[in-house]
């Protein structure tokens, strides 16, 4: 099997982002509608892995068997939870017989079977601003689809059986921990809520710089990564230091 964006033929995870993007937006720019729609997800009371998960889901970047096929020659694209079905991301999170179980089970909710999910979670959000859906709703939305993706992560890497049925024992779990943190007061003694404690998003139109560092022995090296407030790399460097 040669992975043929990469020279090496190997899969790397930044040259499947690039292409995805680069089929899906041309733009440098970030419409309006998808501006309001971040500024509403940064704010989201949600775990960060959910939280960077919700990113790549109103963006269409899930890494779905349906778009490796133009990179990996003669693989399954099929469906791992039903088998039956290309796998794309709609049908994976939204379409398929199994997940639609898991989405009445949990949020009593009929997905729909005729809009793509990128078109869905976006909607959803419009849907904020015309008072008929909460944030608090949305918030459910996203860890349930997000366990439904992290059960597909077990079933082709672990090979782990799924069932509508783990996958609802699983999110419940998930869920009841959202609840009882929503209910939770923030510390009157600071005023702060501590679901955001751990990063503001900058203001539109800027930038953040992300930065780490190790050190071994009189070598070291330092790395800084640049995103804009949607989350878009933007320019990324590694530093290395060494003995003067
Ligand atoms: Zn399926």
């Amino acid at each position: 099997m040669v992975w043929t964006l990469e020279k090496s033929g190997k899969f790397t995870m930044k040259s499947s982002y690039k292409k995805m993007y680069e089929e899906k937006n041309n733009n440098a720019v970030v419409a309006p509608r998808m501006k309001s729609i971040f500024k509403k997800l940064w704010k989201l009371p949600l775990l960060r892995r959910i939280n960077q998960f919700l990113r790549k889901y109103v963006k269409n970047f899930l890494p779905t068997r349906d778009k490796l096929s133009y990179a990996i020659q003669k693989g399954d694209y099929s469906c791992p939870f039903c088998s039956q079905m290309i796998e794309t991301a709609s049908h994976c999170i939204l379409n398929c017989s199994m997940v639609k179980l898991v989405w009445f089970g949990l949020l009593s909710i009929h997905t729909p079977d005729n809009i793509n999910l990128e078109d869905w979670i976006c909607s959803l959000f419009d849907n904020i601003q015309a008072g008929h859906i909460t944030e608090d709703e949305i918030c459910k939305i996203t860890i349930v689809s997000w366990c439904i993706w992290t059960q597909r992560y077990d079933t082709i890497f672990k090979e782990i059986s799924s069932t509508a049925d783990i996958i609802i024992q699983n999110c419940r779990k998930f869920l009841a921990e959202y609840i009882e943190m929503s209910h939770k007061k923030p510390n009157s003694a600071n005023g702060k809520n501590r679901y955001n404690l751990h990063w503001s998003p900058p203001p539109a139109g800027g930038f953040t710089i992300n930065y780490d560092g190790s050190y071994l022995s009189n070598s070291g090296s330092i790395s800084l990564i640049m995103c804009d407030f949607a989350g878009y790399h933007k320019g990324s460097r590694c530093i290395y230091l060494v003995e003067s």
